[in-house]
């Protein structure tokens, strides 16, 4: 099996084996984001899905293990060819654990309640949606392509179709200056949606991407480290999501920070208080995704 161009996973799924779907991303317009910028989408054809399957369950076969399906959507496929694969990995890994994947709010969306059962029932236990800010007028400006009530309603499906939702939000998103809008109103996000995961990455801007001319520009001003931190404090004095796996230890992160809301809130504030008084952050060089 040859990967197509470079292929991301979350964090959490360092150990899964990695199986493209799709190449790319169909959206591929967030202005802060270059995952895909050098791919030119396309679902793979059944065959070619089919061949990877089988070649890798020569290896893996009867390894208790996880499977993420790439690239940028998964969830883009017709839910028919999503069901064939989801019975091939049952076919081919009868040990597999859990099947995820990447989804956007408007694939979701695209897909009727009785689809998403269907999906759950057949092995797809958790989807990562990318929120990025609960924030509107942030959403728009990034090209996001969705709004805030959008996120919600596709996070309402997958819960109630018994899928496992990991929502991820970008820290200093906004910028400067929707510094607090972005805080509060992606607190208030979580508090409506109360994901099962919520991952807090912290924006960093690969050469090329459009919001990295802005801040060329000085059109945008980035978050100084400290500056992040005021935002994600003021996040999470503002969420109330009791019982959601909270993680900011991405490679991204200044500082960081993991527990469960809203149990562990207290604790995190003051580890980032901490931090802002010893200046303790990851120094630049470190950060990477
Ligand atoms: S952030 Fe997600 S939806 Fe936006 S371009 Fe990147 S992969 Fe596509």
């Amino acid at each position: 099996m040859i990967y197509e161009g470079s292929v991301f996973r979350p964090p959490s799924e360092a150990r899964s084996l990695i199986i493209q779907v799709t190449i790319g991303c169909r959206h591929n317009q967030c202005t802060f984001c270059s995952m895909y910028k050098d791919k030119v989408f396309r679902v793979r054809g059944r065959e070619e899905i089919r061949q990877d399957l089988e070649e890798m369950s020569q290896y893996y076969g009867r390894e208790p293990l996880r499977i993420f399906l790439a690239d940028g959507d998964a969830l883009t496929l017709d839910t028919g060819l999503l069901l064939e694969i989801l019975s091939w990995i049952h076919e081919l890994f009868p040990l597999c654990q859990r099947v995820t994947a990447y989804g956007t709010a408007g694939d979701v969306l695209k897909k009727s309640p009785e689809d998403l059962s269907t999906l759950k029932e057949a092995g797809l236990a958790m989807v990562y949606l990318g929120a990025e800010s609960g924030d509107d007028h942030i959403l728009r400006h990034v090209r996001k392509g969705l709004c805030a009530e959008d996120m919600i309603r596709a996070s309402e499906m997958l819960k109630k179709a018994g899928i496992l939702l990991s929502l991820t939000l970008i820290s200093g998103l906004g910028g400067r200056a929707r510094l607090r809008e972005h805080a509060l109103l992606s607190a208030d996000l979580v508090t409506r949606i109360k994901p099962d995961y919520l991952g807090f990455l912290t924006l960093m801007l690969a050469k090329g991407s459009v919001m990295k001319e802005e801040v060329n520009s000085g059109a945008m001003e980035l978050l100084l480290p400290g500056e992040v931190l005021t935002e994600q404090k003021l996040f999470l004095s503002h969420v109330d999501a009791e019982g959601t796996i909270f993680r900011a230890n991405h490679a991204s992160n200044y500082v960081n920070l993991r527990g469960v809301l809203n149990r562990d809130i207290p604790a995190m504030i003051k580890q980032i208080e901490q931090a802002e008084m010893m200046e303790a952050y990851k120094p630049e060089g470190w950060r990477g995704l």
